[in-house]
């Protein structure tokens, strides 16, 4: 699905020298590689505070500490999503609320929130899956109304861009009150290990989630509320100062990728092509609306499945992201969900299914991946 060798040997010298340097220099943890990444992403997103930390999933769990939710809060998230997003919700204590998607995009339906919305709720959550950004003005709009927190899960879309009606471009991750993200080895940004960050541009909660990722501590043995030791270490730093650089050219590779999917299978009945959300109808040639991290079709009258084993059979990489409704899996189900209200996350498990997606896919990989399908459902 991925070819991270192929990717390291490109910038191997850099990498590796910097990666010696951390050694040599044995500043491991909070050394000078992490302050300067953490000011590197910070400029190359154009916000106010990065605040770096061990994974996406702890990351997501100190922005909701950070904003101070409290036990029997309700959060609304997406029901198709990866589970790190409902579970820390459920491990704070907090009431998940898992709603619907939207068939084409996947990402959470807007009317689906308005309805799930109660005197309880407190924040949304918005996972930009696979690479393209919620519909975030709606959901801005949505949060201002009712008072709520916006948390964008930017695990996927790190280097997307959103435009909203109004014209104006904003980074992935920017958007709302803050933002999580993962540098987990496979994501757009990856590092060599684990490694993750909160974003915000709101300096008094900057300070807070500073102080929750090192113990609560604001003064040095001196803590003010429960925190999480959750770091960034020095030797995954230098790697994703190493690629910071080149994040905008993996993305127009992954976007090259997704764009010569997409002419190989136009006009093939039963395969769906991704489609990129409103500001973009299609993928336009300087477009980062959508940076791909999964290229996903949907498979209609034809057995999704079936395909899947034969890609398999074939030598070919897939996945199927995700095959459970988060409202079905035994940790999440609840007895206030009704199957009605999931109906399109219910086909979607069913019909999706994730392409290799990567830097270093050339055209001959692409074609017999194209060739493979086509000749599977149109035979
Ligand atoms: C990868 C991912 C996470 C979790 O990131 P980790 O670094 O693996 O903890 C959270 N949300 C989404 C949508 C993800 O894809």
């Amino acid at each position: 699905m991925v070819d991270l060798k192929g990717q390291y040997e490109e910038i191997k010298d850099i990498v590796n020298t910097s990666v010696i340097d951390v050694i040599e220099s044995t500043a491991f943890i909070n050394g000078p590689e992490v302050h300067s990444f953490q000011k590197n992403l910070e400029d190359y997103l154009g916000l106010k505070h990065v605040i770096p930390c061990a994974n996406g999933t702890d990351a997501l769990q100190i922005a909701m500490m950070g904003l101070g939710l409290q036990p029997g809060d309700e959060v609304i998230t997406a029901d198709f999503t990866f589970a790190a997003t409902v579970e820390v919700i459920a491990l704070l204590q907090l009431t998940p609320v898992l709603v619907d998607v939207e068939p084409d995009t996947f990402n959470i339906d807007v009317f689906a929130i308005k309805k799930a919305i109660t005197p309880k709720t407190k924040a949304i959550v918005p996972v930009h899956l696979f690479g393209q950004c919620a519909n975030m003005d709606a959901i801005m709009d949505i949060a201002e109304a009712h008072d709520l927190f916006v948390i964008e899960d930017n695990a996927q879309a790190i280097g997307a861009t959103y435009t909203s009606k109004d014209g104006s471009k904003a980074s992935a991750g920017t958007i709302g009150h803050v933002a999580s993200t993962s540098f987990f080895p496979s994501k757009n940004l990856g590092c060599y290990g684990d490694g993750g960050a909160i974003f915000t541009n709101d300096d008094e909660l900057a300070h807070t989630l500073r102080g929750i990722v090192n113990h609560g501590m604001y003064k040095r043995y001196h803590h003010d509320v429960v925190g999480v030791n959750s770091r960034l270490d020095s030797i995954q730093a230098a790697v994703l100062n190493a690629k910071l650089p080149n994040l905008d050219t993996y993305n127009k590779a992954r976007q090259d990728a997704a764009r010569k999917y997409n002419h190989a299978f136009k006009g093939i009945k039963n395969v769906i092509i991704p489609k990129s959300g409103k500001a973009c109808k299609e993928l336009c040639d300087n477009c980062d609306c959508h940076v791909f991290h999964q290229y996903t079709l949907k498979i209609i009258g034809a057995d999704r499945d079936a395909l899947a084993k034969h890609l398999n059979d074939k030598g070919i990489p897939c996945g199927v992201y995700y095959p459970i409704p988060l409202h079905n899996q035994k940790a999440y189900k609840d007895s206030r969900y009704n199957e009605d209200d999931f109906t399109v996350t219910n086909q979607l498990v069913n019909e999706v299914i994730s392409l290799p997606m990567h830097t270093e896919l050339d055209d001959e990989q692409i074609e017999f991946i194209t060739s493979t399908i086509i000749k599977f459902v149109d035979g």
